[in-house]
């Protein structure tokens, strides 16, 4: 348990997919590709060089990353930011929440004095 891998976002964990320039095929590491006999989880970096685009026949140096297509790209980066709110302990959230109503309901008070 103490030799835990670093910390990674999603998109970091996911390999990348590629994208051919040429056709639009796109190489999912997690899909494979049956054409050349490529099993599903091959990166493309783990790809032969002489691997090509198995519709158009591009090689494999042509291609273009594209990012991990079935990752939500820095979904776990995104929580930290946001309202801001989600950082905060329930405490204090509550006295947010609570010290709004007062707040509101002395204005409404007010307009009550007013009148
Ligand atoms: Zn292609």
């Amino acid at each position: 348990m103490s030799d835990r891998p670093p910390e990674k976002t999603l998109a970091e964990l996911a390999p990348a997919s590629y994208e051919c320039p040429s056709c639009g095929y796109i190489y999912n590491p997690a899909k494979g590709e049956s054409k050349n006999n490529t099993p599903a989880g091959t990166t493309f970096e783990e790809l032969p060089l002489i691997w090509n685009c198995p519709v158009c026949g591009v090689d494999k140096g042509a291609f273009r990353s594209i990012g991990a297509a079935d990752a939500p790209s820095g979904f776990e980066e995104n929580l930290q930011y946001g309202f801001g709110v989600n950082n905060m302990t329930p405490n204090q959230k509550n006295l947010l929440i609570f010290g709004a109503l007062a707040l509101g309901f002395l204005f409404f008070l007010s307009l009550y004095g007013l009148g």
